[in-house]
């Protein structure tokens, strides 16, 4: 049997590599994406549980970029994306209730291939005209004529050849803040004394940003059958817990960080927490070790290898945002596609 050869083969379905292989599709290029998650999103990732569900990566975005805003805004027609307004931010975009509609979106005319953990990729040094040969744990290599790396910095760092020393410099250019997350939801009677007189609080997300909580959303959802009001909770602890905390065991802190968002909850006038029930039936700590980059490499430093087809995107290399993600993804594609 005859081995296929794409033309290029993109690691990473983050938005960075969902944005190359736009690019590149819309140029015609035979394009295969490898993930080593279950699902395309990486750090706009979503987990749906059947009756809560949380964006436990990034939460909301801006846009400038005119290709990344039209995408938006046609979203926010088909409602994969809604408008917020952030009481410090303005207005801004998250998913609608989640982002995993709007990843599915925009994955759907990509060629995917999940749980492919990418160990090893490789192309003689005195060779750079040939195919670059893709190890992929538990399954067969792919090959490829080029290749757009899109995970975080370290982890770049650590699959490109030693040959390939400026890009692999560039690579230990930026820096991270680690994120601990917390997911916790919670079932409310709809008759409880929480909505007494206070129905509308329903559709309004609560938002708290005090002590080790950097950041945390929580969402109601209902079912008047169930007669049940559902609260999805996402806490992000701020860098310095999350620093001094990485390490760990991430079932060590969800009981400590769910204790403290109540009593921050407990200052807020419009929520009696003494209604909330003492059983929690969701609660589970995720580790994000390079969740917002802190530090992007260098501008002059080389992101494209032309002579071995290869080319690095991710939101290291552009600021620590969505839409930078998808700009660098772009870029990395137009760098390896011929120049007219
Ligand atoms: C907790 C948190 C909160 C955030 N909040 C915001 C926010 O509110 N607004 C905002 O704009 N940004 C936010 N961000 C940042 C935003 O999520 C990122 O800038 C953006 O998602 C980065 O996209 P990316 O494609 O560059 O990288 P990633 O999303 O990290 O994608 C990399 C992909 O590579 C895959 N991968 C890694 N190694 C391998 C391998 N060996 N083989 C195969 N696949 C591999 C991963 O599975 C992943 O899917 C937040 C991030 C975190 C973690």
């Amino acid at each position: 049997m005859l081995t296929h050869i794409y033309d290029f083969v993109v690691i990473g379905s983050g938005i960075s590599g969902i944005s190359a292989a736009n690019t590149l599709i819309k140029n015609n290029k035979d394009v295969l994406i490898l993930d080593k998650a279950r699902n395309s999103g990486g750090r706009l990732s979503t987990r749906i549980h059947p009756t809560f569900s949380f964006d436990h990566g990034a939460q909301f975005f801006t846009t400038k970029d005119l290709e990344f805003s039209q995408i938006v805004h046609k979203a926010i027609q088909t409602q994969e994306i809604a408008i917020l307004e952030h009481p410090e931010k303005g207005t801004v975009y998250a998913g609608n209730p989640v982002f995993r509609p709007f990843i599915s979106k925009l994955t759907g005319s990509l060629e995917i291939m999940q749980n492919a953990s990418v160990t090893h990729i490789e192309k003689p040094q005195d060779k750079p005209e040939e195919r670059w040969c893709i190890s992929i744990a538990d399954n067969q290599p792919i090959f490829a004529k080029n290749i757009i790396l899109t995970m975080p910095a370290p982890q770049t760092n650590a699959l490109l050849p030693e040959y390939l020393t400026e890009l692999k410099h560039t690579s230990l250019q930026a820096l991270y803040d680690p994120c601990i997350a917390i997911l916790a939801g919670v079932e409310v009677p709809l008759s409880s004394s929480i909505f007494l007189d206070n129905s509308e609080l329903l559709d309004k997300p609560i938002l708290i940003e005090k002590g080790n909580i950097g950041w945390s959303i929580a969402k109601w959802s209902h079912s008047v059958e169930n007669n049940t009001a559902y609260l999805s909770v996402i806490i992000h602890a701020n860098p310095e817990f999350s620093s001094q905390h990485i390490e760990e065991d991430v079932s060590t802190f969800p009981d400590s960080l769910w204790e403290e968002w109540k009593s921050h909850l407990k200052t807020d006038a419009r929520f009696d927490v003494s209604a909330l029930p003492k059983h929690i039936s969701y609660l589970k700590g995720h580790k994000w070790r390079y969740a917002r980059v802190t530090k992007t490499a260098d501008e002059e430093c080389e992101r494209t290898n032309q002579k071995y087809s290869i080319a690095l995107a991710g939101d290291w290399l552009e600021g620590p945002r969505i839409e930078s993600a998808w700009i660098s993804g772009r870029n990395a594609a137009i760098s390896l596609l011929p120049q007219d």
